[in-house]
C-alpha cells in the first residue's frame, strides 16, 4: 500500500461514522431524533465533512458549542437545524440570528436580553431552554414558575426545545443521573400543564444512548463521542453492554530516523530513559504539538510491526522516540500507528487516555493542525 505524503496524518472513515450514526439512530428508536454533536471540529474528525455526510444520511439537527462553529457549518452547506449549546455573548447575537442558529438559553436574564434584541431587530429567533438539574455548569437555576413566566414574556422568541445535561452519565454507582432525570421530568410536567412544553425534550449525550438508558432519551438525543466510535468506560455495573460502535479515526506518523542506543546511554529531554540493553530506537514525526499527550513520556505505546511498541523517553513537541528492537523490519519512512490497529496490535483513544491518565475526549480533541486529514471509506 502506498502511504500519503505526510509526516503524520489521520485516516478518517466517514462510512464508519455513518454506521455509528445509524446504530445510535436504531437504539434511539423511531420516536426520538438524533442531533450529532460536531463541536470542536467534530472531535477533530472534520466538522464540515462529518456534518455533510450525516446530513446526507438524514440528520435534521446538529449541535455545536459556539456561534462561529454554527456559522461555519452554514458556510459548508448545512441546512439542518443547528443548536448552539455553549452560550453566547452580546457580540455573537447578530451572527446567531443571521446564520439561523438555535441558541440554548441558560438564564432568565439572557432570555430577556435576546427577546429585546429580537423585538428591536425583527429577526426571527427560536431557542432551546436548558435547565440545570444538577450539572452545576450552564443551565437555568431559576424556579419553574420563574422560568414559565420568562418564557411567556419572551413574546418575540419561540421555544422549540427543553433540555438538560448529565454530570455523571456513565456512572452507574452514583444516583445523580436518576435524580437529574426526575428533576427534568418534573420540569417537563410543569411546562406541559402550562401549555408551554416544546416538541423537543432532550437530556442525553453519548453515554445513556450507548448504554440504552431509555428513560433518558426524551424526543432528541445529542451523541458526540459515540458517533466517532467511542464509549467512555462505565463506573460500576452498567445495565447492559454498550452498543457496538467502531472508532472512525486511525492516526499514523512516519519514522524519520532509526539508531542503535548502547546500554547505559540516555534518550531525550531530561535523560528520562536510559538503555538497559542495546536498543534499536526510532524517532517518529509526531509530538505533543500534534496531540501525543506529554503524559505518555516513558509510558505510552504505538502499534507497529503487528505489536505494541513502547515509547521511550520524554514526548517532545514534534517527535516521539520508540523502542523498535522488537520490530526489526521497521525502516525510515515506515508509518507507525498512534491510534488504531496494526495487524494483531491495536491502541485506541481509550487505551491512550488510560495510559496518559486523561480522557478519550481529550485525546481526540488534542489532535493538532499538523495532522493531515485523509478521508477513506
Ligand atoms: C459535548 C456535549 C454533548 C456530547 O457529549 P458526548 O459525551 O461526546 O456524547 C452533549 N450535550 C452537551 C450539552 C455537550 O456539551
Amino acid at each position: 500500500m502506498t502511504l500519503p505524503n505526510h509526516r503524520t496524518w489521520a485516516e478518517i472513515s466517514l462510512a464508519r461514522i455513518a454506521a455509528n450514526y445509524h446504530a445510535l439512530r436504531t437504539a434511539a428508536g423511531p420516536e426520538c431524533q438524533l442531533a450529532p454533536v460536531v463541536k470542536a471540529d467534530a472531535y477533530r474528525h472534520g466538522a464540515a465533512a462529518v456534518a455533510l455526510r450525516l446530513q446526507a444520511e438524514g440528520a435534521r439537527w446538529f449541535a455545536v458549542s459556539n456561534t462561529s462553529e454554527g456559522a461555519a457549518l452554514r458556510e459548508s452547506g448545512i441546512t439542518a437545524d443547528v443548536l448552539v449549546m455553549g452560550d453566547f455573548l452580546d457580540f455573537e447575537r447578530s451572527l446567531l440570528a443571521c446564520a439561523h442558529l438555535t441558541p440554548v438559553i441558560h438564564s432568565v436574564a439572557r432570555l430577556r436580553e435576546l427577546n429585546s434584541y429580537a423585538g428591536a431587530t425583527g429577526l426571527p429567533l427560536t431557542y432551546h431552554l436548558k435547565i440545570d438539574t444538577g450539572m452545576g455548569r450552564l443551565g437555568a437555576r431559576a424556579t419553574l414558575d420563574e422560568l414559565l413566566q420568562a418564557v411567556r414574556d419572551a413574546a418575540y422568541l419561540r421555544l422549540t426545545g427543553l433540555m438538560t445535561h448529565f454530570a455523571s452519565a456513565n456512572d452507574f454507582v452514583s444516583p445523580q443521573t436518576a435524580d437529574q432525570i426526575t428533576a427534568f421530568e418534573a420540569a417537563v410536567a410543569k411546562f406541559t400543564q402550562s401549555g408551554l412544553a416544546p416538541p423537543l425534550l432532550h437530556l442525553s449525550s453519548s453515554g445513556p444512548v450507548a448504554f440504552q438508558i431509555r428513560r433518558a432519551y426524551g424526543t432528541l438525543v445529542r451523541p458526540g463521542l459515540a458517533l466517532y466510535g467511542y464509549v467512555s468506560p462505565a463506573r460500576g455495573a452498567a445495565p447492559q453492554l454498550p452498543l457496538d460502535l467502531q472508532p472512525a479515526l486511525t492516526w499514523k506518523a512516519r519514522i524519520v530516523e532509526i539508531k542503535n542506543i548502547p546500554t547505559g546511554d540516555s534518550v531525550g529531554y531530561g535523560a528520562q530513559w536510559r538503555a538497559a540493553r542495546p536498543t534499536r530506537m526510532a524517532v517518529v514525526a509526531a509530538g505533543y504539538a500534534d496531540g501525543v499527550p506529554h503524559q505518555l513520556s516513558n509510558r505510552g505505546h504505538v502499534a507497529a510491526a503487528g505489536r505494541l511498541l513502547p515509547m521511550l523517553g520524554a514526548v517532545s513537541m514534534d517527535l516521539i522516540t520508540i523502542d523498535v528492537t522488537d520490530g526489526p523490519q521497521l525502516q525510515i519512512g515506515d508509518a507507525v500507528t498512534l491510534l488504531g490497529r496494526d495487524g494483531e496490535a491495536s491502541y485506541d483513544a481509550n487505551e491512550m487516555a488510560a495510559e496518559a491518565g486523561i480522557i478519550s475526549y481529550a485525546v481526540l480533541c488534542g489532535l493538532g493542525n499538523r495532522v493531515a486529514r485523509v478521508y477513506v471509506d
